[in-house]
């Protein structure tokens, strides 16, 4: 079973992965947990990469090498773990490509889900949790965790306005592989959400 989470910085996306994650294990289950960009040693020098030069990057070689850590990613570690029979819980997967580097970047939706489709063996997940948030509320909630939001400050609001929209537009695309949830909301209440629609998944 391969789930996967989406949605802008500071969603809640890593907190919500860990309790899915602790509850799947308690239930005793096998979980990878695991995140792109940087779920492998190959990707994590690519991920320095992304988010050191950010900025310097062309979009369309930022979109390549994406994929290229997506390609080894699912090469190497979701595509093994899936064989084995372990549920696959993992923080980003293409729709974040299509939403940044596709509609941040303003590249074209299309050849940029066609690659990410290409460097991922054409696997879609079970399940993608999109938590959706105000880009504004997530700056505050960060600033009030104290965790840093220098990746939000990186790139302008209206940015943060295309991912979010693209987001949301892909999860209208495709509502049956879709759970949109309001990460404004109490975590506890998330966390429910999400573990009702796994549960039926399971
Ligand atoms: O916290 P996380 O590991 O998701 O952060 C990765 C960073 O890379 C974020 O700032 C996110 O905006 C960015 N990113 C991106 N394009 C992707 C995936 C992540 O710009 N396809
Ligand atoms: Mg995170």
């Amino acid at each position: 079973l391969f789930i996967t989470l989406e949605g802008g910085d500071g969603c809640g996306k890593t907190t919500q992965s860990e309790l899915l994650t602790d509850w799947l294990r308690q239930s005793g289950r096998t979980v990878l947990r695991t995140r792109e960009p940087g779920g492998t040693d190959v990707g994590g020098a690519i991920r320095e990469i992304v988010l050191h030069h950010r900025g310097e990057i062309a979009p369309r070689a930022e979109a390549l090498l994406y994929a290229a850590d997506r390609a080894q990613h699912i090469a190497t570690a979701v595509r093994p773990a899936l064989a084995r029979g372990e549920v696959v819980i993992q923080d980003r997967y293409l729709d974040s490509s299509v939403a940044y580097q596709g509609a941040g970047r303003v590249l074209d939706a299309t050849p940029v889900r066609n690659l990410s489709l290409w460097a991922a063996e054409g696997l879609l997940p079970a399940l993608t949790v999109l938590l959706d948030l105000d880009e504004t509320v997530a700056r505050g909630r960060l600033d009030a965790e104290n965790k840093p939001f220098d990746r939000l400050e990186a790139e302008k609001s209206d940015f943060h306005r295309r991912v979010r929209a693209a987001f949301l537009a892909l999860a209208d695309a495709e509502p049956e592989r879709f759970l949109v949830v309001d990460a404004g909301r109490p975590v506890a209440e998330i966390a429910a959400v999400i573990r009702d629609r796994v549960a039926a998944l399971l």
